[in-house]
């Protein structure tokens, strides 16, 4: 791999320390090393040849949300989610991924394999937690708040094509994601039936591959290869009107990590820049096309007050933070309550929750405080790393949903109560 690009990058740091406290890990820590500036400092030396890539070295590279709070907080434009993946890329090469994470992204990257293994996944999962499991916990969440395995795969349900009622106003492609697919299904549910509000066609093929970015933001670059060119090959296409995510992370792949892994790896990126034209969170279309939906204005309920949380890879790596409040702002019956810093990280950041608990809880813990100081009883967010991470470290006295922002407006839609649920 090229590093040049890298050390450009570095070498904008002055070392003014603007991004510090912005840094949610820097904030737990209280640890120059673990700062962007100190990160970016030890890779500069690291490029310089001033050190070697250690174990130490490696440590202090994943201790990183990758939130990009860092990002944009720098008056230098350095890109420290690009760094920091390229030298992750880096410690890959020189010391392999560990075990577990390899054998995770083998099998999320591997479709088949995966929808085969599903079912038995959903009785195992049952099983294992009435026998072994209860009370034990993954990361900080307790077990049995995990998300359950859908029945059945969720794109199982439809036969590739999913039409509205009447007229068609548009065709678009919904790619799921594995988590809607695999744990989602109400998420799935939720869009879909939204989108046939809207008249649209909607392609919702079974044969969907994981967007693959947990293995791209660890610095695995070949394992996720083959489920890249796919999904870059498949959804590429002139003739959608969009390519809809309901996830903030598989956006984010679509958007910026399949190119940035091309352009890492001297490929091509002339259809991924397609894709990403292409792709919309599911939030953005349906923000523009609001005011079709036909929502009953004549609610004569209390209000149900709502606040929401930005996921890092949709507010930052997407940049759309404006779309779901307006969405929240025009739904009948809805009290739409800012929280304070909505907008940083709720400390999950995809594996990091389980690598550095202590860490991760302090930042979760924050992010819960600040959900129950606006007195709402929904909170939504379009990321289910972030659903999972909010909904596990609640208090079992907290009486408060967590929910994907699509799920209220069907809820709202078809005039049901939100009503408390898992995840
Ligand atoms: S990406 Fe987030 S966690 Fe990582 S250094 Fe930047 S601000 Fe800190
Ligand atoms: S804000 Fe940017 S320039 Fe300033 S210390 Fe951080 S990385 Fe360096």
């Amino acid at each position: 791999m090229d590093l040049q690009e890298t050390k450009d990058l570095v070498y904008r740091c002055n070392k003014c320390g603007l991004c510090i406290s912005a840094c949610p890990v820097y904030q737990q820590l209280l640890m120059e090393a673990a700062s962007p500036r100190g990160k970016v400092q030890l890779v500069k030396s690291y490029l310089e040849g001033g050190m070697e890539l250690s174990p130490r070295f490696k440590e202090i590279l994943l201790t990183c949300l990758l939130c990009e709070n860092c990002v944009v907080n720098c008056p230098s434009g350095v890109q420290h989610d690009h760094v920091f993946t390229d030298l992750r890329t880096e410690l890959v090469k020189t010391y392999g991924l560990n075990w577990k994470k390899r054998l995770i992204y083998k099998l999320l990257t591997n479709e088949k394999l995966l929808h085969s293994t599903s079912v038995l996944a959903r009785l195992g999962r049952n099983w294992l937690l009435e026998t072994f499991a209860k009370g034990m916990r993954l990361g900080n969440i307790p077990v049995e708040r995990l998300p359950r395995v859908n029945p059945k795969p969720f794109r199982d349900r439809f036969n590739g094509l999913v039409l509205p009622e009447g007229e068609v106003r548009g065709r678009v492609y919904y790619f799921t994601g594995c988590f809607t697919n695999y744990f989602a299904e109400e998420v799935g549910q939720a869009v879909v039936n939204v989108l046939k509000r809207l008249h649209l066609e909607i392609e919702i093929p079974s044969g969907q591959d994981c967007c693959g970015v947990a293995a791209i933001l660890s610095g695995e670059e070949e394992i996720p290869m083959k489920s890249v060119e796919k999904n870059i090959s498949t959804l590429a296409r002139e003739d959608l009107d969009a390519v809809l995510v309901d996830c903030a992370t598989c956006g984010a792949a679509f958007k910026k990590e399949y190119i940035a892994l091309l352009r890492r790896k001297g490929m091509d990126t002339s259809k991924a820049e397609i894709l990403k034209g292409k792709t919309l969170d599911v939030l953005e279309y349906v923000a523009e096309r609001i005011d079709l939906l036909p929502f009953r204005k004549d609610r004569n309920r209390p209000k149900i007050r709502v606040t929401y949380h930005d996921p890092c890879h949709l507010v930052r790596a997407q940049g759309v933070s404006q779309a779901p409040r307006k969405i929240l702002k025009a739904l009948p019956g809805v009290e739409f309550v800012e929280m304070k810093d909505a907008n940083v990280c709720c400390g999950g950041g995809g594996s990091f929750q389980f690598d550095f608990p202590d860490v991760s809880k302090g930042i979760t813990a924050n992010k819960i405080k600040n959900i129950r100081e606006t007195g709402a009883s929904i909170v939504v967010t379009g990321c289910p790393g972030c659903r999972v991470t909010i909904s596990g470290n609640m208090d079992e006295s907290d009486q408060i949903t967590v929910l994907h922002p699509i799920q209220l407006v069907d809820r709202l839609l078809s005039e049901e109560t939100p009503e408390k649920s898992p995840q």
